[in-house]
């Protein structure tokens, strides 16, 4: 056996890329990311090129000093949010997934062949809200609650509230507030360009309207997100109507006050990020001699996704992609579900789970 140090990233066993040895981590599919990116510099190039000029020496200079500052907070807060760890959970280990298992099946009992087994579900309470914790086939971890598995990525993601195209990552608990600052600063900047097109427009009588169709759906996504933030809610349980009610389950993250809700979100605690990508690990690879013709190191890693592959691959599908049979089971819960109000903590993989954990301790009290 030879041992070497790899970093932690090598081996992470979800759909992401990493460059820079490890800071930087994004979605692998990065073709909206560049279209984003060339729509921002190609539109801001406009507005320099042909528009500033006049603006400047006529109006005032102060035009496109403006304009400029905007472009590079735009593109700083695009870059934070398409560059960082979203809020990856790790998954379980080979030895916490088997127990997590056992544990799971002596709680169930023995299922007759043929039957379905019962959903794996496990019950919290937080500000006196029973909220459920879904068991992900795939992570082999109970999730943390507004935790989801994002289907692209192949990861758990904490708080999860959508995967974006356009700045090629997830969007979660740490990259979320650069996520709304980057929708509102391009939504100013969107107006700020618009508005100095009109005015060039009308002291020239110059024909050039860039950015009218990028106004309003990029103010529009802002004002989704900033409704959502002041309700304290993710996008995704928004769609699936995670507190709507007909489950008579409220929010139990909101402050029912629209102030601090918004600071919760904008201005809580920056979370440090658990995956510690950059990290040395030792890797076993067998000695050249004895291996097969193929390399030893790529073979590692089917081997992970072979232990980690869905134990009843079916069950995986509604959890993440029909929500709408998820809550159809969530409707009618068993009554064995029913009757253990009591939180049993999870078993969860890693330390920042476990600060979670004792958050809804907190939360709860
Ligand atoms: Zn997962
Ligand atoms: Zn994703």
């Amino acid at each position: 056996m030879i041992t070497r140090k790899v970093r932690k990233w090598e081996k992470l066993p979800g759909k992401n890329t990493f460059c820079c040895d490890g800071r930087v981590m994004m979605a692998r599919q990065k073709g909206v990311f560049y279209l984003t990116l060339f729509l921002i510099i190609g539109t801001c190039s406009l507005f320099f090129a042909f528009e500033c000029p006049y603006l400047a020496v006529n109006l005032s200079p102060a035009i496109p000093v403006f304009a400029a500052l905007l472009f590079l907070f735009v593109m700083a807060m695009l870059l934070r949010t398409s560059f960082s760890d979203p809020g990856v959970l790790p998954r379980a280990l080979p030895e916490e997934a088997t127990f997590i298992e056992m544990e799971i099946e002596a709680a169930n009992g023995n299922v007759p062949a043929g039957q379905r087994p019962p959903p794996r579900i496990r019950n919290v309470q937080i500000n006196n809200q029973i909220v459920k914790l879904k068991y992900c086939y795939t992570c082999k971890i109970f999730r943390p609650p507004r935790a989801s598995h994002c289907s692209i990525c192949d990861n758990c993601v904490d708080r999860f509230d959508h995967h974006c195209p356009w700045v090629g990552n997830c969007v979660g608990k740490r990259n979320y507030r650069y996520f709304y600052l980057f929708t509102l600063s391009l939504s100013l900047l969107t107006i700020y360009i618009f508005t100095f097109d009109i005015v060039h427009v009308v002291m020239r009588k110059y024909p050039v309207l860039v950015c009218f169709f990028t106004l309003w759906s990029v103010v529009g996504l802002t004002g989704f997100h900033t409704y959502l933030i002041s309700l304290n809610q993710t996008t995704n349980e928004d769609i699936k109507g995670s507190w709507s009610g007909k489950n008579r389950v409220q929010n139990p993250y909101s402050h029912k006050n629209i102030i601090k809700n918004c600071c919760e979100v904008l201005c809580g605690p920056a979370y440090p990020s658990v995956l510690d990508r950059r990290g040395l690990m030792q890797e076993d690879s067998p000695a050249s001699e004895t291996s097969p013709p193929s390399s030893s190191s790529m073979n590692s890693v089917p081997q992970t996704t072979k232990t980690t592959a869905p134990l009843i691959p079916n069950e995986h599908t509604p959890d993440d992609v029909k929500p709408s049979i998820a809550d159809s089971a969530e409707k009618t819960p068993s009554p064995k579900e029913e009757e253990s109000p009591a939180p049993k903590l999870p078993p969860l993989a890693s330390p920042e789970t476990d600060a979670e954990t004792s958050i809804i301790k907190d939360k709860a009290h």
